[in-house]
Parts: C-alpha cells; sequence; structure tokens
C-alpha cells in the first residue's frame, strides 16, 4: 500500500486521494482521521476536548477539518477531497430523519399542479411574471408556496418538520369543507394508537401552561387566530376557536377545574369530523403538537 508520511506516521489513505494512482477510493472512517491526519495533542484548539472527538464530528457532521489549525496544508487539502467524495456518497454521515422526510414529502408533492392544489387545500394561486406561487393563510398568518419552497410570507424558513407536515397536506387529496361537526381524536376511526400521545404531549402540557401562565397562554391563543366561541355547545369555561388552515378548524375547550371539589382542570382539542381528507393522523398529531407550542410559547426543533 502507498503512503504518505506525515513527521513517522503512515497515511494509509493517501493514495486513495491521489488521482494519479486511479485506485479506487476508500472512506476515511474516524479512527483513521484520527490516526493518520490529526496530531493527537488534544489541544482543544478546534474547541472539541480531544482529536477523536473532533474527528467523530467532521466524519459523521461534516465539521469542517479545517477548524484543526494543526495539519499541515497539503494533508487537508488531500483529506478534504476525499472527505467531500464521501459526504457526497452519504458514507457514515449521520441520518437526519427531518431531511430524509422532507425529501420524502417533497417527492410525494412535486407531481402535483400547484394550480390543480389550490381549490382542494383553500389557497390562493398568485403569478409574479411567470412564476406561479400559492398563498395559504396558516394560524393568523400567511404562507408562500413555490414550487420549490414553503416560506412564511416574511420569507423566513419554516421549520423542516412544518415543512414535511404542509407537503403531506398538500398531497393528501381531500377536498371536502369543514361540516361543523366537532369531533375529539378518540371519535375518528383509526386512532386508537395515537389517543394516548395527544394526552401526554398535548392536552395535558396545555392545562400546565393555563395553569403557570394563564395570560400568556391566552394571549398565545388569541396571537395565533383564536377566538373565543359560544358554539361549542359543550359546557366548559371557554371554547376558542382556531383555523390552522383553510379546510381545518380546530376548537380547544378549558375546564379550570377545582381541586378542593376533585376536579382536575382539562383541556380538549375537538377537529371537525372531516379532517381526515386532509391530514393523516400522524399530521393530526403534529399540528396538535404545533398548536400546543404556539400556545405554550416553546419552539420546535429544525
Ligand atoms: S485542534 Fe487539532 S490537534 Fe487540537 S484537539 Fe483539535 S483536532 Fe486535536
Amino acid at each position: 500500500m502507498s503512503h504518505l508520511r506525515r513527521g513517522k506516521r503512515k497515511v494509509y489513505f493517501a493514495s486513495i486521494a491521489d488521482p494519479s494512482t486511479h485506485r479506487h477510493i476508500m472512506p476515511i472512517s474516524v479512527i483513521d482521521l484520527y490516526r493518520d491526519v490529526l496530531p493527537k495533542t488534544n489541544c482543544r484548539d478546534c474547541g472539541f476536548p480531544t482529536c477523536l472527538a473532533f474527528a467523530g464530528k467532521v466524519i459523521s457532521e461534516k465539521f469542517p477539518l479545517e477548524k484543526c489549525p494543526h495539519i499541515s496544508p497539503e494533508l487537508l487539502e488531500r483529506t478534504t477531497r476525499v472527505l467531500e467524495e464521501q459526504y457526497a456518497s452519504g458514507k457514515w454521515l449521520k441520518k437526519d430523519p427531518a431531511q430524509d422526510a422532507l425529501k420524502w414529502a417533497r417527492e410525494r408533492a412535486s407531481s402535483m399542479e400547484l394550480e390543480d392544489i389550490a381549490d382542494r387545500i383553500g389557497a390562493t394561486v398568485r403569478r409574479n411574471g411567470n412564476e406561479v406561487f400559492l398563498e395559504l393563510p396558516y394560524f393568523a398568518g400567511r404562507l408562500i408556496i413555490t414550487k420549490d419552497s414553503i416560506k412564511s410570507e416574511d420569507g423566513s424558513e419554516l421549520n423542516r418538520w412544518e415543512q414535511v407536515f404542509l407537503y403531506n397536506h398538500m398531497a393528501q387529496g381531500g377536498s371536502s369543507d369543514p361540516r361543523g361537526k366537532w369531533k375529539a381524536l378518540e371519535e375518528l376511526p383509526n386512532t386508537v394508537s395515537k389517543v394516548k400521545s395527544m394526552q401526554e404531549q398535548v392536552e395535558e402540557p396545555l392545562v400546565q401552561c393555563f395553569e403557570q401562565a394563564y395570560d400568556d397562554a391566552l394571549a398565545n391563543l388569541e396571537k395565533i387566530g383564536g377566538k373565543k366561541t359560544d358554539d361549542a355547545g359543550v359546557d366548559c369555561d371557554f371554547a376558542y376557536l382556531l383555523r390552522p388552515l383553510p379546510k381545518i378548524p380546530v376548537m380547544l375547550l378549558y375546564w379550570r377545574g377545582d381541586r378542593k371539589e376533585g376536579l382536575e382542570p382539562r383541556v380538549k382539542l375537538l377537529f371537525d369530523e372531516t379532517i381526515q381528507e386532509h391530514l393523516d393522523i400522524e399530521s393530526i398529531i403534529f399540528l396538535s403538537e404545533r398548536i400546543r407550542e404556539l400556545i405554550c410559547g416553546q419552539q420546535k426543533p429544525t
């Protein structure tokens, strides 16, 4: 095996980075990088406590190799070339579930023409020269949907899970308007497996938010377009109607409770009976969690 020498150490993958050898390009592992390229002094100049930790970040998360200032320019260039090929092939890169899901959801929606989707999801078709885009009401704001992107009207990126949710909504295929018949998740077909998630990840945390910061939670609820309503047809302390998407209204019911009397406070989300035409069960849970985040003032990871 041909090799370079770096001090007294052999650099075994050097030949594969050298096009003149015409040899098969082998990927660099964390150990290869640590053993053959890094100085192993654990000096911390890269911001990591050890050279091995740094090597792990470079291989699995594309952390820039040049952040180690103690690699000779020639070795840095040669190694970077191999790493670029390795990254392109996805070898040893940490899986990014949000990216994978977004790719899948985009592909699912990409075969549809925006004009054909508009009516179905309650969006408006707009044109900018030859470019067609959709304007879609979303909570209290608007989204701009082009062939390649979904952004807020101020141009800011939505987080990737939110984009997956919206692409799935676009691809779902339902066209009914809401009928005003409200159902709890457990009253909808095939939702048994998600009822616990709804309670534990949405309704119980919302109860805590209202108990700990009632005014803030109410202000947030109104900020995202919630309107108080007397049309819930249920005896509760208050009901708010939300319209996260044009075809998808959500009703939030709140009971203050009285613990001294043994009455626990409660929150319940209700959905129009047509919701499953527009969202699959995972997306209903995503939307409910998003509502919880917005009311409780939390942010979702990108
Ligand atoms: S700067 Fe280089 S030598 Fe120092 S700890 Fe990081 S990888 Fe190791």
